[in-house]
Formats: C-alpha cells, sequence, structure tokens
C-alpha cells in the first residue's frame, strides 16, 4: 500500500511519481499559493521559538512560489488551544523569526484564519509578499473537518499547497477537507511533503536488502502496529529503549524495576514467533546500563537484560547490545530508525542511543540508505549532530508513525485523488 492507501504496483509508482513533480514544474507568477506548513513549533515563556526545524524545513517551498513572482498565504495550527483565540498559542509569536528565515520579504500577520482581516489582506498581497493567518485551531472546525470552515479557507487563495507533513495523518479541514475545493491541476504537495511521501515510500515499498528497522522508545504499545507492519518487510529489527524489558520478561526473564508493560506480554510473544516464522531477525539488547532510580544522578552499573536485579532498572542499552546491533546496521542497505536505546535525554543513558546514531552514520557513509522518523530518534540525532550523515530525517512524527505502521495518510490522499 501506498501512503494514500493504494496498491503498491508500476502504475501506481509511475503516477505517484508524476504527481510529485506538481510543484516544481508549476508556475506560481501572479498566483496566490495558500500553503498549509507545520508551523506548531516549541515556544517558551518568552515566546522564544526553541526549534525551529518545522519553519526551516518549509522555507524552500516558499522561496520557490515567491521566485516565479507568486505570493504565499501561510496557514498553520500551533499548540492545542481548547478555547478558541488564545494569546500563548497565537501564530503572531513567530512572524518576527519567519522574517529573519526570508530575509528581504515582506511578512504581513492576519489576526483571523477566515473572515474579514484574511480576505482583504490575501486580496491585497501582491506577488512576492507573505500572510500569516492566525492559528487555525482557534477554530473547532478545523480539527472536525468542517467542509463550511474548508470552503472559506479554500477563497484565500488560486492554488493548495500542502507542505504539512507533521498533520498529513489528521482529516483536518485544511490538511485534506479544503482540497476538494481546488481542481486537480491547483493543488499540489509542497517540497518538503514531496521529500517525506518519497523517502518514506522508498523505506516501505523499495527497500534494498538487507532491511533493518531500530525500534525504540518506552512502550511496547506505542510501536506494536509499526513493528507488525515490519515484520512483512525487514529483514531484521532492532528492537532498544523500555519497551525490550517487555520482551525479556514475557520470555520469563528478570527484569528488575524496568519498564514493563504486563499486558502487552502475550502481544510481545507473538511477534517474536511471527517473526520466527517469517524469517525475521529479532536483536533484543543481550546488556543493559541499570540504575537504581530514574535520575540523572542514579548510581549505575552493567547487567545482562534478562536478569536485572530488585530495586534496579534498565536505563539504556550496554557495550556487548551497542556492538551486536552495530553490526546488524553495518550490513544493513536500508535502515528505519523510530525511537531511542535508553533514555537519551539523560547523559550516563546517552551512549546506546548515541552509539546507535554513529552506526547508522557509518553504514549510511558506506552506502545504505537510512531514514529516521517518528519521534525522540530524531531529537536525538539532532543532539548528537548527526543529522546531516543519514540520507533522511523525517519532520513528521506522529505522520511518519502512522505511515510505517501502513495506515492511510489523509492528507496525503486528498491531494493524490486528484
Ligand atoms: P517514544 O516517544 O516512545 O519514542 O519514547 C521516547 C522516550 O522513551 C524517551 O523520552 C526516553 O527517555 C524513553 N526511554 C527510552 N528507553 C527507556 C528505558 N529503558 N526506560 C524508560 N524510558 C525509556
Amino acid at each position: 500500500m501506498f501512503l494514500d492507501g493504494t496498491s503498491n504496483n508500476k502504475q501506481q509508482t509511475i503516477n505517484t511519481k508524476q504527481k510529485m513533480s506538481t510543484f516544481s514544474n508549476y508556475n506560481f507568477s501572479n498566483k496566490k499559493a495558500l500553503i498549509r506548513v507545520d508551523f506548531n513549533v516549541p515556544l517558551n515563556d518568552q515566546f522564544d521559538i526553541t526549534d525551529d526545524t518545522r519553519m526551516t524545513a518549509t522555507i524552500p517551498t516558499i522561496k520557490k512560489i515567491l521566485l516565479d513572482g507568486g505570493s504565499v498565504i501561510l496557514m498553520s495550527h500551533l499548540g492545542r488551544p481548547k478555547d478558541g483565540p488564545t494569546d500563548k498559542y497565537s501564530l503572531k509569536h513567530l512572524v518576527a523569526h519567519l522574517k529573519n528565515l526570508l530575509g528581504e520579504v515582506e511578512v504581513d500577520f492576519a489576526n483571523d484564519c477566515i473572515g474579514e482581516v484574511a480576505i482583504q489582506k490575501s486580496a491585497a498581497l501582491k506577488p512576492g509578499q507573505v500572510l500569516l493567518l492566525e492559528n487555525l485551531r482557534f477554530y473547532k472546525e478545523e480539527e472536525k473537518g468542517d467542509a463550511a470552515f474548508a470552503e472559506k479557507l479554500s477563497k484565500l487563495g488560486d492554488v493548495y499547497v500542502n507542505d504539512a507533513f507533521g498533520t498529513a495523518h489528521r482529516a483536518h479541514a485544511s490538511t485534506a477537507v479544503i482540497a476538494q475545493f481546488f481542481p486537480a491541476e491547483n493543488k499540489m504537495f509542497g517540497l518538503l511533503m514531496e521529500a517525506e511521501v518519497l523517502n518514506a515510500e522508498k523505506v516501505m515499498h523499495d527497500a534494498q536488502k538487507p532491511f533493518t528497522a531500530i525500534i525504540g522508545g518506552a512502550k511496547v504499545s506505542d510501536k506494536i502496529l509499526i513493528i507488525e507492519n515490519l515484520l512483512n518487510r525487514a529483514t531484521d529489527i532492532i528492537i532498544g529503549g523500555g519497551m525490550a524489558y517487555t520482551f525479556w520478561k514475557a520470555q520469563g526473564k528478570i527484569i528488575g524495576n524496568s519498564l514493563c508493560e504486563d499486558d502487552r506480554m502475550p502481544l510481545a510473544l507473538e511477534i517474536l514467533e511471527k517473526a520466527k516464522s517469517l524469517g525475521v531477525n529479532i536483536h533484543l539488547p543481550m546488556d543493559s546500563t541499570i540504575a537504581d532510580k530514574f535520575a540523572a544522578d542514579a548510581q549505575t552499573t552493567n547487567c545482562e537484560s534478562y536478569g536485572i536485579p530488585s530495586g534496579w532498572m534498565g536505563l539504556d542499552i550496554g557495550q556487548k547490545a551497542v556492538a551486536n546491533f552495530r553490526e546488524v546496521i553495518l550490513k544493513s542497505k536500508t535502515i528505519l530508525w523510530n525511537g531511542p536505546m535508553g533514555v537519551f535525554e539523560m547523559e550516563k543513558f546517552q551512549n546506546g542511543t548515541k552509539s546507535i546514531a554513529l552506526a547508522v552514520a557509518e553504514a549510511t557513509k558506506n552506502g545504505a540508505f537510512s531514514l529516521v522518523g517518528g519521534g525522540d530518534s530524531v531529537a536525538a540525532v539532532n543532539m548528537f549532530h548527526l543529522s546531516d550523515q543519514v540520507s533522511y530525517v523525517s519532520t513528521g512524527g506522529g505522520a511518519m508513525l502512522e505511515y510505517f505502521e501502513g495506515k492511510k495518510l489523509p492528507g496525503i490522499a486528498a491531494i493524490k485523488k486528484g
């Protein structure tokens, strides 16, 4: 299945590629492009942006339109406002930084995403200018996928561009429903979305073998669907992080006070059995860095992951596990990484995640295709300054996860329908 739920055959691949080139071939001269971006960036108490990755990722899309002689209307959500307009969630806090990122470009702000202000300001836009609309989620209609609200938004632009991969898994008014109000030739993915889709499809439908999936993070329950889906595609699955201990305990091993979801143990066993019958190698961490408490100043030592004493918890994979995982990674031609190997936010438990990031970078240097996507592993490669040493780092956490779970993403389907 492709991202839009269509089947994986050659014809579909060709259609996908044709669709992909739409944006670059489109001449935006004198057009008003209405772009759904994902500007849901983290802000501190002073409203400074603490990580602008999502903004920088979409700048090439905006610049191409401006260079063509078009104008840009940006729409996004920010946070989870519950009761309509709230200063805390206003996109006005992003205007200054957006101006910095765009350089010599006029950026205006409309303090409402629909209504008179938005209509007037978008109508007055001249080629080369940018208008940022206020938070879409100030209207409940956005998340409800309300068609009338989507239609109002659609009236602001001539062309709809979806560059918000981060919300592609939501059937919201601005991410999916709106597409029906534009003819096929006037709706398309932006450059970021194109890249996300192409790279994700490469891993899921065109992976060179050996294909290793590295799955980590806290909970098995969050990653069950992705593991199940990958069982039909990967040759090797590395399981690290807190979730590994459920797999050990399910096999009757002692894991001390490590994270465990007892109710998921039967499922963990099922996965191990299914992998065996499919010939997929599952790699669990043989040893762990264990701690006497979940804290940065905990006492630590190393022991086998399947024999952790009571009062101690595994908070990172150990040296043997690193060596074993590294060997598997270096033999791979395709690598997908989702989720850290340990509590990498604390220095004492960083080594596993950092070593795996280095191994993925090394494999990439040797010619493997590597995609890091869906959650904290992205934060980890950024933290270790390795993001430019892997083939692709996805900006879409939940969206990428759902894609790798094999789900149809409404934001993609709405455009591909034509
Ligand atoms: P996820 O969002 O599911 O990818 O989980 C990421 C979180 O898992 C990070 O905040 C890590 O600190 C946490 N994590 C990773 N390994 C462990 C572990 N062994 N015990 C507890 N938490 C962990």
